[in-house]
């Protein structure tokens, strides 16, 4: 059976169902106004007339990688697109996404929500941006055309199945990717092209596993959109699992009105020691400060518009 995707996320209609926009913090509106203004000017660029060539797929891969990770990520996998990792009605005519991954700082993530997290997840998106339009500007002075798919959203790829194919992690309980290494704290976006390469693979730490007997997060969710037990009908993750399945009409209301809420990532087990360093020696509490409110009532769009992750099963 032909895997569905979901329509592209109806980011002013989900505000608009839940009262408006009413996060408004300065550093927040002028990250957006960069990001819209700044960075979506510069997702095109003039493609190098003369070809570099690659040896083999496998080189083209870890150049590529290196560059990436030169140029601000953290994280870097390889895949290969599938109909179903594009938004309905989007048209994607690359072959493959290089995807990339950038971690949050867990020292912005002591108190949550807070005006501190909500920064540290649009800073991230602009500075992941920043990645990609650089990663795209370098393998067009190589000589082949690719496209930016932008971390804040509105693009024609789903993040989570790229990124669980790139062999970034497993899909947590929470409804994120958790990497192994880097804990579930990151952003995603990517650059998609057709240059010849070799993919990864997506992997089996254990950590979807895990997931089965903790539920930090959907004890500590405030809006109780973290379900209990993985529900069959919402598909399967990439190792065959029945997915859990995030109740988006709760979580969205809750996390427009609350500084993008984020509870469920900073309090996952995942979050190693080593998070907890910040990766970069800070010292900070192993555990988050959580200020729960009660929940707003749930809001649900119209069905055709609701945003489902299609079934992963490889
Ligand atoms: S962001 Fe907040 S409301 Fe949404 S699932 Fe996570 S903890 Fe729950
Ligand atoms: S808090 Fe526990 S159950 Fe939730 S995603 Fe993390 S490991 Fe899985």
């Amino acid at each position: 059976m032909e895997k569905q995707s979901p329509p592209p996320f109806q980011w002013d209609d989900w505000y608009a169902a839940a009262g408006g926009r009413t996060i408004s913090i300065d550093e927040v509106n002028a990250l957006l106004k960069k990001i819209y203004e700044d960075q979506y000017l510069r997702f095109d660029g003039e493609v190098a007339p003369v070809k570099r060539t690659f040896s083999s797929p496998a080189e083209a891969a870890k150049v590529i990688k290196e560059k990436a990770i030169e140029f601000g990520s953290d994280m870097v996998g390889i895949c290969e697109i599938e109909p179903s990792d594009v938004y309905r009605g989007k048209t994607v005519t690359e072959k493959f996404a290089i995807a990339v991954g950038q971690n949050m700082r867990w020292r912005e993530f002591q108190v949550v929500p807070s005006r501190e997290s909500a920064i540290e997840c649009v800073r991230v998106y602009y500075s992941l941006g920043e990645s990609v339009i650089k990663l795209a500007a370098w393998i067009r002075s190589l000589g082949y055309p690719c496209r930016i798919e932008h971390p804040i959203g509105d693009s024609d790829l789903l993040h989570i199945p790229i990124g669980l194919k790139a062999g970034f992690g497993e899909l947590g309980r929470h409804g994120s990717i958790i990497h192994p290494k880097h804990g579930p704290l990151f952003r995603m976006g990517s650059v998609v092209t057709s240059i010849p390469m070799q993919t990864d693979h997506p992997v089996d730490a254990g950590i979807a596993a895990f997931c089965d007997k903790c539920k930090a997060c959907r004890i500590y969710c405030p809006a109780k959109a973290i379900p209990d037990h993985r529900s069959p009908e919402a598909g399967k993750d990439h190792l065959g699992n029945d997915r859990y399945l995030v109740d988006t009409g709760k979580c969205f209301p809750y996390f427009a009105k609350h500084n993008y809420c984020s509870i469920c990532l900073p309090v996952c087990v995942y979050n190693h020691k080593e998070w907890a360093r910040d990766f970069e020696g800070f010292k900070t509490k192993l555990f988050p400060e959580i200020i729960m409110h009660d929940p707003p009532g749930p809001v649900d769009l119209p069905e055709e518009k609701r945003h489902k992750y299609p079934k992963l099963s490889r």
